[in-house]
């Protein structure tokens, strides 16, 4: 492809400005997801596997720490502008109250200029970054459409509208080495590049839960999974977890497998690797606390993972999965028949089903759609002479 050549051209070149190295980055990354894409043919070369893996890693600590370096930067310039401020204090004050009385809109402070007060030239820069970026968006799309086998093709998960997957894609194409792992829940090739498992290891199918616990979303699939013996993992947020300890207890005393999902609800891919790697140890203490239990195997929000996030939390100890189907039953106009449809509708022995025990980052009372769907879902489960299983989660 004569436009993935030019792009990919200055892959090792000299540093030049933002945009362009931006621009690298993504081809690099893109360059790294064709080569998955012969994964099928060289399944038992591992050697050469393990060599796209390292080779992927390097470019996500090169991310990691250019991202680093550019937060660093910036509170670097909020540090000085503060302190010009501080400088300046009498003049900026009087003139932050000259233009609030001229265009009747609240002042800014010295030290609160950033964003609001950019000047008009540097936005301007951002958006012409910003068009020369959306050239690496067709690859990303020409990618999604191309990976992976026809039989996985056929297999893969209908696509719904989830704004933050949405987001997950646009980023690709702005940033594409960093959040190149956000695809890995729309693209299987990506997750086998990066090693971030989306099947059960032994036969089966797992019925995942996140977000919870909720008190009364929980207690409904609970019981529903109680009346009919079967088994679920709950992916738990650190900070609902918090709020209803005992209903976290009681998840893991009923015999279900509790596994993380962060302390709090937030994308990966607007965190730095710092702030990821306390996110999970807040979330990991929080369970531990509540179950007993310090969950070690996590599902990101959104299963949007960062290239920085995800190393990250795997130099933690955490082992990250996703999903290999999902009801969308956080959406509004959601049903008990769209879910199981979607979830159940063509299932394939390790399958993982993602759904929802809870509406605190959703449609208010989706949860109810997905307890009524639940039978179905699991019905449909026996009727494919499969049964449902834990994931095997491992713990601290
Ligand atoms: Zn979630």
């Amino acid at each position: 492809m004569p436009q993935a050549q030019q792009i990919g051209s200055g892959c090792h070149g000299h540093q030049d400005d933002k945009g362009d190295r931006d621009i690298r980055l993504a081809a690099c990354a893109l360059r790294a997801v064709r080569c998955c894409k012969g994964d099928g043919r060289d399944a038992h070369d591992q050697g050469r596997y393990r060599e796209r893996l390292a080779r992927t890693d390097r470019l996500a600590q090169r991310a990691s720490s250019q991202v680093e370096q550019e937060h660093q930067a910036k509170r670097e310039h909020r540090l000085h502008d503060r302190e010009r401020g501080e400088s300046q204090g009498g003049d900026l004050q009087a003139e932050a109250r000259h233009r609030q009385r001229d265009s009747g809109q609240p002042a800014t402070a010295a030290g609160e200029r950033g964003e609001q007060s950019r000047p008009p030239r540097k936005r301007g820069a951002d958006a012409a970054r910003l068009e020369r970026l959306e050239n690496v968006r067709p690859l990303v799309a020409a990618c999604r459409d191309r990976g992976g086998s026809d039989a996985e093709r056929q297999a893969r998960p209908d696509h719904c509208e989830h704004p933050p997957m949405r987001l997950s894609l646009l980023a690709a194409g702005t940033a594409a080495a960093w959040s190149l792992p956000g695809l890995a829940p729309l693209i299987p090739s990506v997750s086998r590049l990066l090693a971030i498992p989306r099947r059960l290891p032994g036969d089966g199918v797992a019925l995942t839960f996140d977000d919870g616990p909720h008190p009364q979303g929980t207690a409904a699939v609970l019981a529903v999974l109680d009346r009919f013996g079967a088994p679920g993992t709950f992916f738990l947020t650190g900070e609902q977890v918090e709020r209803a300890p005992r209903l976290a207890a009681e998840i893991a005393d009923a015999g279900h497998a509790v596994a993380l999902h962060g302390f709090r609800h937030r994308n990966m891919l607007r965190l730095s690797p710092g702030a990821v790697v306390r996110d999970l140890r807040h979330g990991q203490e929080a369970i531990a606390a509540a179950t007993g239990r310090a969950p070690l195997t996590y599902r990101p929000p959104f299963g949007i993972f960062s290239a920085g996030g995800l190393a990250a939390a795997r130099r933690e100890g955490f082992e990250p999965i996703l999903w290999s189907r999902w009801g969308c039953d956080w959406a509004a106009l959601a049903t008990p028949a769209s879910i199981a449809a979607k979830v159940a509708g063509e299932l394939r022995p390790r399958d993982v089903l993602l759904l929802h025990d809870a509406d605190h980052y959703s449609a208010a009372g989706s949860w109810r759609n997905t307890v009524a769907a639940l039978p179905r879902i699991i019905e449909a489960i026996e009727a494919h002479a499969l049964r449902p299983e834990r994931w095997p989660v491992t713990s601290a």
